[in-house]
């Protein structure tokens, strides 16, 4: 321990740096490899394989021979470099080489020794299936879905197995069958139902409630195998893309999905964007201004006018207020003061030089001209039946 600090003490600052950076370097070579692969060569670097070596110190395994070939200690060094069972499957110069270096080298060795122990214990359990695929020829057919997290809050994942990808994410409220029933119906009242619906085994996913939902809509459900997460593969991946995109772009799990919506999956090719495999319309970059067709706009009033506003809840008495037009929407709809208001609510107000003489004069009060009574000047016809009368 004493030779340990001492060497670390005499350690330059760069040589430190140096270190630190070979490290970031092998955390590359491992992030570069599939998940399969990886958590294959942690366990071979923790000398925790699923060979019988390491098995039978568990008590998992009665033997620690080799299975295929009968050689006293199925190692990792046996496997990878000595058992003449595996002679064919080495690459050429792959043999004797050194352990350590083999597994903390850069990522083609390492995918190798990975793919090496999957041969071996595949050939050693007898254990083979074909790989399966999720993915079909149409969109909008067969839906992945799956609750996820993100930053503690739950969202449900739904992805389209068609070629095109389609995204959507639902923040839920909580993990039950009602919350996820209700955002499903959504979904499928807005975007139409789908043949086949693909989920794990989870408790709100086999509840009653999830399958009178699926029963409603004609929808056969389809559950993947217990504990095998690649079962729901599509879905799986995806959560990891948009959870980059959302840690990445510093964004929500929401603008990440229409990001990932809107951006070709392949390359630069627009035949790959999600979005249009399932919309007849094109989606508007956020940054590119909008292009709006200025309306005809043969309004009546223009800019500046002072028009009468029709107050709300009117009477034939009430008295109506003044207004500016500050802008002209359309032909029907002008803004006075802010607030748009119909054309049929406004008058102009029409500047009648005698109001001037009006205000200046003001008639005199009610009190004063009570004594003479003001008729319509319209000539009024006097009744049939008055005529038997005299008056
Ligand atoms: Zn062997």
């Amino acid at each position: 321990m004493k030779e340990c600090w001492e060497k670390a003490a005499k350690t330059t600052h760069d040589e430190r740096l140096s270190q630190i950076y070979e490290a970031s370097k092998r955390a590359d070579d491992l992030n570069a490899l599939t998940r399969g692969d990886a958590v294959q060569v942690f366990r071979l670097r923790t000398n925790h394989p699923l060979l019988q070596c390491s098995m039978s110190k568990r008590g998992w395994s009665s033997t620690a021979s080799c299975r295929l070939c009968g050689y006293e200690s199925e190692s990792t060094e046996h496997v990878l470099f000595f058992c003449p069972a595996m002679r064919n499957s080495r690459i050429a110069g792959w043999s004797r080489r050194d352990r350590k270096k083999v597994l903390w080298d850069g990522t083609p060795i390492l995918a190798e020794a990975a793919r090496l122990t999957r041969v071996f214990l595949q050939r050693a359990t007898n254990v083979t299936h074909e790989t399966g695929d999720l993915g079909i020829e149409e969109n909008w057919t067969r839906l992945a879905i799956d609750v996820t997290h993100y930053r503690g809050i739950p969202y449900l994942s739904v992805v389209d197995c068609g070629p095109g990808r389609f995204a959507i994410w639902r923040e839920l409220k909580n993990e039950t069958s009602f919350a996820i029933c209700k955002e499903l119906e959504q979904i499928f009242c807005e975007r139409g139902p789908v043949a086949e619906v693909l989920m794990d085994n989870g408790a709100a996913f086999s509840s009653a409630e999830v399958n009178d939902l699926l029963r409603r809509w004609s929808t056969s459900p389809f559950f993947r195998a217990a504990h095998r997460a690649s079962g729901n593969g599509i879905v799986e991946r995806n959560h990891r893309t948009i959870k980059a995109i959302s840690e990445r772009g510093r964004v929500s799990p929401m603008k990440a999905v229409f990001w990932y919506n809107m951006s070709p999956r392949s390359g630069q090719k627009e035949a790959t964007i999600p979005q249009r495999s399932v919309h007849s319309y094109s989606w508007r970059h956020p940054d590119v201004e909008p292009h709006i067709e200025p309306q005809e706009s043969r309004s009546s009033f223009s800019i500046g006018d002072e028009v009468w506003v029709k107050p709300a809840a009117v009477k034939c008495t009430t008295q109506w207020e003044k207004g500016n037009v500050s802008k002209i929407n359309s032909k029907n709809n002008v803004e006075v003061d802010g607030v748009p208001r119909h054309v049929l609510d406004l008058r102009p107000v029409v500047v009648n030089p005698e109001a001037d003489d009006l205000e200046s004069h003001p008639l005199p009060d009610d009190e004063d001209s009570a004594g003479e009574r003001r008729y319509p000047q319209r000539l009024r016809r006097v009744p049939t039946w008055v005529e038997d009368y005299v008056l």
